[in-house]
């Protein structure tokens, strides 16, 4: 065998179709199946790309230091606590390469982002699923699962797919619980869309625990996924051990600078914000008129709760949306005002001949 055992019972991961721009398709789809922004980027990126120098035969600055000192000015921590990643989706491969060995486990809700237990199948580590409680972490369940070779406890706040969220006094009971030896990431890719007075100040909290690490993204409100830019903030020393695993050159230099020109634009993370909030409400309404289970989100997506997922995604995409299915229940990412309401005129049609 050429590859590690445990990558025999695994299958490359599928994503999401591009958008087809060249009229090909007879519907133009709607994707709502990512958590993108559908209100796109900043104007800000779009002119500091095109100014760009075309110096394009140089590597990019491996240490990306201008978007790490303005993230650590934006953030107020030092620069030596952030991790930069293709995507939040490589900080949690360089985390996982760095903290697994085969027999570890990591403990991870049962309905959480898919990429903790991936990893820690191709470290051979083992993964102890803790189900959700109304679609929210169970952290007493968590601290209870975990053991001595528990190196990762994964907490998804806003928790992808459901939404939920758990707020400061239960995150801070839940540190004091758990053993130091134990790092416990809070993935909060979906932060900015957050509006929960009790939501935790989780980078305050890295002064006090060692082993916690946040994990946010440039993907989700900043709207520059095909970017690929997140990040992990955590004490130095975590940190400095972290960056031994990543690759030299890891983000490329357009996506530094997108990301920088994002952060000098926090009328368009409120106007997203806003308009995320507008959107959730839209749903929450025709979900309660329907009475469609769902959960409260604090992210920019709302998950229903349907036995018959399978049937509703392909019906939806019959109408031309994309919407992420799960065994029961339903991922929709908040579009604009107008996506939005045609998605629910199409789901009134779908819902009344269920
Ligand atoms: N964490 C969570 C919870 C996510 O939903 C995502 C994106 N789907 C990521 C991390 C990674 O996003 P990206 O790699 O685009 O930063």
């Amino acid at each position: 065998m050429l590859v590690k055992s445990q990558l025999m019972n695994l299958k490359p991961y599928t994503p999401a179709k591009p958008v087809e721009r060249d009229g090909s398709e007879k519907i133009e789809l709607v994707r709502l199946n990512s958590n993108e922004n559908r209100h796109g980027c900043s104007p800000k990126v779009i002119e500091a790309v095109q100014q760009l120098n075309q110096d394009f035969s140089y590597y990019p600055d491996g240490l990306a230091t201008e978007l790490t000192n303005r993230l650590a000015e934006y953030l107020k921590v030092s620069t030596s606590q952030i991790i930069l990643g293709a995507g939040g989706d490589e900080v949690i491969q360089i985390i996982s390469r760095s903290v697994l060995t085969p027999g570890d486990n990591i403990v991870q809700a049962d309905l959480t982002f898919s990429q903790y237990s991936l990893h820690a199948v191709i470290e051979g580590a083992e993964i102890r699923n803790v189900p959700l409680v109304e679609g929210t972490h169970d952290l007493v369940g968590m601290a209870a699962a975990a053991d001595d070779r528990t190196k990762i406890i994964w907490i998804c706040n806003p928790n992808n797919p459901t939404g939920t969220y758990i707020n400061a006094s239960e995150l801070n009971s839940f540190m004091e619980k758990v053993s130091p030896n134990t790092l416990v990431v809070v993935d909060e890719a979906y932060f900015e869309y957050v509006s929960a007075s009790d939501f935790p100040n989780t980078i305050e909290l890295i002064e006090t625990y060692q082993n916690l690490l946040v994990l946010r993204t440039f993907s989700k409100i900043y709207g520059l996924a095909s970017f690929r830019i997140g990040y992990g903030i955590a004490n130095e020393e975590l940190i400095s051990r972290l960056n031994i695993v990543r690759l030299p050159y890891n983000t490329a230099r357009f996506s530094q600078v997108a990301a920088c020109a994002a952060l000098e634009d926090m009328e368009f993370v409120k106007f997203s914000y806003e308009q995320n909030k507008l959107g959730l409400t839209q749903l929450e309404e025709f979900f309660d008129k329907e009475n469609i289970k769902y959960y409260k989100s604090q992210a920019n997506f709302i998950y229903i709760v349907v036995k018959n997922s399978e049937e509703i995604a392909k019906l939806l995409e019959n109408k031309g949306f994309i919407v992420r299915k799960f065994l029961e229940g339903i991922r929709i990412t908040v579009g604009t005002q107008q996506d939005n309401q045609l998605l629910i005129q199409s789901m009134e049609n779908i819902f009344v001949n269920q």
